[in-house]
């Protein structure tokens, strides 16, 4: 491609809102074969909303939620701002926080009024030593509805269970059809568990699901996808995206996103959701034709 026709193209994009922070970057895009997609925020609106509150025996309902919501209260993932939300909604007062961890990729910890809260994915009980086994019909359940069940437990006893539910955006739909009808292969990668992973791609048309990734295992989900020489594009919003959006042979990033992942991104798609990839790859194709 000549460095007119690259300019050109690019000018094109940036009117479509289509920010190719590399020029060559429209070159490689005419060569991808997979599109991996984070989840959370880049296909969902990335703001979920507390749809369950279950307490296990023993447990009021508002005490569990005052709890987890104090605890919350520290966390920045979009998780605790469903529940914060839902506890402000309900007037509920908040404990006083002595203390407070995050695992990224599990969950929260801390300390209210004296007692030990922990919040967070199955898989954060069962490394706390909290036998989860009885829920996982409830686990399932939840999923296939494509919610994220979550767990309390309180001074080390299980105390409920609680879900939120993040829609997807409503233009997923028809830019997931759109890259199939480009002929690409589209894939998801999400911190979420298996079960509401699979019940939002199976909704979606979504070819591949790598779920339960940790925050720092997205390179390697991607690396998994590049096996035998496909080239991918990922597509994602948040500080624990960056690494994958650099790593793979073209990064975008959603525009409403991170600063970090705009940062590290390739191309950033002004418009906030998935029609900007649509676009970019079809411009890609446009303009790489023209010029052979
Ligand atoms: P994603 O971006 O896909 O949500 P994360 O790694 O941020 O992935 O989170 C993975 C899982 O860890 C969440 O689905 C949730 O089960 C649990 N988790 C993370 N942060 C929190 C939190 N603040 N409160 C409760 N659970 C959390
Ligand atoms: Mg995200």
């Amino acid at each position: 491609a000549t460095p007119t026709s690259i300019m050109v193209g690019t000018g094109r994009a940036a009117e479509m809102g289509v920010l190719f922070r590399r020029g060559e970057a429209l070159q490689t895009l005419r060569d991808v074969e997979v599109v991996a997609l984070d989840k959370t925020g880049t296909l969902t609106e990335g703001r979920p909303e507390l749809t369950d509150l279950a307490p296990a025996p023993g447990f009021a309902a508002s005490e569990v939620l005052a709890l987890v919501a104090a605890v919350e209260a520290r966390s920045e993932h979009p998780i605790a701002e469903a529940i914060l939300r839902a506890a402000r909604g309900q007037g509920l007062r908040l404990g006083n926080v002595e203390s407070f961890e995050a695992v990224p990729g599990y969950g929260v910890v801390g300390r209210v009024d004296g007692r030990r809260v922990e919040v967070g994915a199955d898989r954060y009980m069962t490394r706390l030593g909290h036998e989860v086994g009885a829920f996982a019909a409830e686990v399932a359940r939840l999923g296939a509805e494509a919610r994220t069940p979550l767990f309390v437990a309180i001074d080390g006893r299980l105390a409920g269970m609680l879900a939120v539910a993040d829609p997807v955006k409503a233009t997923t739909p028809e830019a997931i059809r759109a890259l199939h009808d480009m002929g690409l292969r589209v894939a998801m990668i999400t911190g979420d568990n298996r079960a509401t992973a699979e019940a939002v791609a199976r909704s979606l048309g979504i070819d591949e699901v790598i779920p339960e990734v940790l925050p720092d295992g997205k390179v390697r989900a991607l690396a998994g996808l590049r096996d035998g020489g496909r080239r991918v594009a990922f597509v994602g919003d948040g500080i624990n995206d960056a690494p994958a959006l650099a790593e793979a042979d073209v990064g975008l990033a959603i525009g409403t996103g991170t600063d970090v992942a705009i940062e590290s991104a390739d191309v950033v798609l002004m418009g906030g959701d998935l029609r900007g990839v649509v676009n970019a790859i079809g411009l890609s194709r446009a303009t790489i034709r023209n010029i052979r």
